[in-house]
């Protein structure tokens, strides 16, 4: 996974300063040569709900280069397009995982700007939840906003004439086949729910020229489930990560969120090549090294915590970095050799060498070394 950060990149996810114009020219270049990434994420809201220096969820899906699908669209991304100086002409396709004003509240400015972009018609597709009895479907949510008698129907003959698809996704989050659309031009979508409290959400996974990229709003623990099995072994799962391990966030926001450790174990059993953990608040940036942590006692893959403007290549994991590359291979003891059985749970061949060298144990603690991927095994660091 390489990661560029707005106004200021890096080259591989620890990158250093002296890197930076390095890592923009290398980028400059590719594309200039037609080498443009079959599939790239650029951040342009990391934050939210609340007002902060951040903008509210949004991230453009760029194909083979350029800026085609934009997962959610809350208040501050279009500002953060405009500083970033972003084309978005190209963009036809929005996925909302959920309809809170920080996932979608900036949708009817989004359609403004498309039709000022030029041209004489724009049609847009919608993707997103269905309703129930406190969310309005996403069909009617947008036709609430921008249809023929919607609050902002003016935009509709607003420079150019809008037309919106909108498509409800309505699967149950114990659903094991995700719904699937072709976007056309190799572009392929798939959705599955989940659950993110009372709000009916939905989660996204976008495959092009070989590589595949998820990408999930808020999931409560419940929803966990149905997000492993649509992100199982893609390259990367963007995924909000806005609350701290229990007891450090309000008892509330459990209801409607997950904590880091049952996120990273989760990324785990999924067999995701990397994570970016988005949509953070202040509370969670203030304490970025204690998710990492707790995030990487389960996932060793790469794993970045957001900014705004945060450009991520979607590589390929490398088949021996993705984070079962040790099953049947545990070098601990001989209790996992391949054919053998965990000795932790008994699954056979499941077992993961992952070292505290790469997840660091806080001062205090004793590293575990040998972790197992389909069954609750204790964390690598104990002793805390
Ligand atoms: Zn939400």
């Amino acid at each position: 996974m390489t990661v560029t950060r707005m106004g200021a990149a890096s080259v591989g996810l620890r990158g250093s300063m002296p890197h930076l114009a390095i890592a923009v020219a290398l980028l400059a270049a590719g594309l200039a040569r037609g080498q443009a990434p079959a599939l790239s994420v650029q951040v342009l809201g990391s934050g939210g709900p609340r007002p902060s220096a951040q903008a509210s969820s949004g991230t453009l899906v760029l194909v083979d280069g350029v800026p085609r699908i934009l997962v959610d669209v809350g208040p501050g991304t279009l500002l953060r397009a405009g500083e970033l100086k972003i084309d978005l002409s190209a963009v036809d396709t929005v996925l909302l995982t959920h309809l809170h004003t920080d996932h979608a509240g900036e949708l009817p400015s989004f359609a403004t700007a498309r039709v000022l972009d030029g041209g004489r018609s724009v049609r847009l597709r919608v993707f997103g939840p269905g309703g129930n009895g406190g969310f309005p479907s996403t069909t009617a949510f947008v036709a609430a906003l921008l249809g023929p008698k919607g609050a902002f129907r003016y935009v509709r003959h607003f420079g150019a004439d809008l037309s919106i698809d909108s498509v409800d996704v309505i699967t149950k989050p114990q659903s094991s086949s995700p719904a699937r659309a072709s976007l056309g031009e190799g572009l392929s979508l798939s959705a599955l729910g989940h659950h993110h409290g009372d709000a009916p959400a939905v989660g996204f996974r976008i495959e092009h020229g070989g590589r595949s990229v998820v990408l999930v709003g808020d999931v409560d623990p419940s929803g966990l489930p149905a997000v492993e099995r649509l992100a199982r072994d893609a390259d990367l799962l963007v995924i909000s990560c806005s609350v701290l391990d229990p007891p450090d966030s309000p008892p509330a926001l459990y209801e409607r969120h997950s904590p880091p450790g049952e996120i990273g174990a989760m990324a785990a059993r999924a067999r995701v090549g990397a994570v970016l953990c988005a949509h953070l608040p202040p509370a969670v940036s203030a304490r970025a090294d204690a998710v990492r942590r707790s995030i990487g006692a389960r996932f060793t893959g790469p794993l970045t915590l957001a900014s705004d403007g945060l450009l991520v290549r979607v590589e390929a994991a490398p088949a021996a970095a993705r984070p079962d590359a040790g099953r049947g291979q545990c070098r601990t003891d001989g209790d996992c050799a391949a054919g053998q059985s965990c000795f932790l749970c008994g699954e056979q061949g499941t077992c993961l060498a992952a070292s505290c060298e790469t997840t660091g144990c806080p001062p205090g603690s004793v590293c575990r070394p040998v972790n197992c991927i389909r069954c609750p095994c204790p964390p690598q660091c104990v002793g805390r």
